[in-house]
């Protein structure tokens, strides 16, 4: 497994593996890998003949005041992780060869990108957008591998594809979660014992809206209001947003209908968490 990092090396190894006919998978990180990345890549290895793992901290999609220097970071255990699930090639370039001196060209993907994590976080999805459709003109990505986890993201990233007509398929991965419910992700490992403990609530107020749904319910008020219920309770729980919109669109809903995406995000300490489950009712 090869580990390239400037824009010149990847795109010289692209056109090698594309010049021998082979289909290229593509997942993007920001690393600290865990199971979710992992079974991301795992997908792409079952569609794709060659896969190219990034990892790349983007500066760009952080706010003023996040975790931008704190973000986890290990390349070597990165590395061995993604080596033992046959990932053949990591791209991690460093910020400036992404962004040199001079760049000013960004991504905005308008409506879907308004609620949920956008409106929480101004500016977060041009910078995912941006970078994203840069990894994946670097990479000629014929598949490229996202997780529900975040939900908003799969909407946003399928949008632009669709709209500036990028020759590549947006593939969703389920969400992966621990044994006791908590969904991975590389910002667990901020919490401290208790508030992990107390992350746990997020999937049981999700699994208990989901059983409120199965059980008839359909006033979206009614559903938010079980799963604020619930997280309230819990002491060291700061809602940041509780959110029932139609999905892949994201419109506010009254009643439940079609696809409809539960989302949430809530702070544990200086920890932001995101969860959420995708409903279907017919
Ligand atoms: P990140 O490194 O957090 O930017 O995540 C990189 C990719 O992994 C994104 O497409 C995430 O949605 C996905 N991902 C992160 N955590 C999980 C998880 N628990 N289950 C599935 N996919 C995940």
């Amino acid at each position: 497994m090869e580990i390239l990092t400037t824009i010149q090396d990847i795109r010289e190894k692209v056109s090698w593996i594309k010049g021998q006919g082979k289909s290229i998978g593509f997942v993007p990180t920001m690393g600290y890998l865990h199971e979710g990345h992992l079974t991301l890549v795992k997908e792409a290895k079952k569609e794709c003949d060659f896969v190219i793992l990034s990892i790349f901290v983007n500066p760009l999609q952080f706010g003023i005041g996040e975790d931008f220097e704190e973000y986890p970071r290990d390349l070597s255990r990165d590395t061995e992780l993604a080596k033992g699930v046959g990932v053949d090639l990591i791209f991690a370039p460093s910020v400036k060869e992404m962004y040199p001196k001079g760049f000013q060209s960004y991504v905005d993907v308008k409506k879907v990108t308004e609620g949920l994590c956008g409106a929480s976080r101004p500016g977060h999805f041009i910078g995912v957008t941006t970078v994203v459709n840069k990894l994946l003109n670097l990479t000629q990505a014929d598949k490229a591998y996202f997780g529900q986890k975040d939900a908003q993201q799969v909407a946003v990233i399928s949008t632009m594809v669709r709209d500036l007509n990028m020759n590549v398929e947006i593939i969703a991965v389920p969400i992966v979660r621990e044994g006791d419910g908590l969904a991975l992700s590389s910002r667990n490992v901020y919490l401290s014992p208790t508030e992990r403990r107390a992350a746990l609530v997020l999937n049981r107020s999700l699994q208990r809206a989901s059983d409120a749904v199965s059980g008839g319910q359909r006033e979206g008020k009614q559903i938010i209001e079980i799963v604020n219920k619930l997280i309230q309770e819990e002491p060291l729980a700061v809602i940041d947003y509780i959110e029932l919109v139609s999905y892949p669109s994201l419109e506010p809903l009254d009643l439940i209908e079609g696809q409809v995406l539960l989302a949430l995000a809530v702070r544990f300490g200086k920890t932001r968490l995101i969860d959420n489950i995708i409903m279907e009712v017919r």
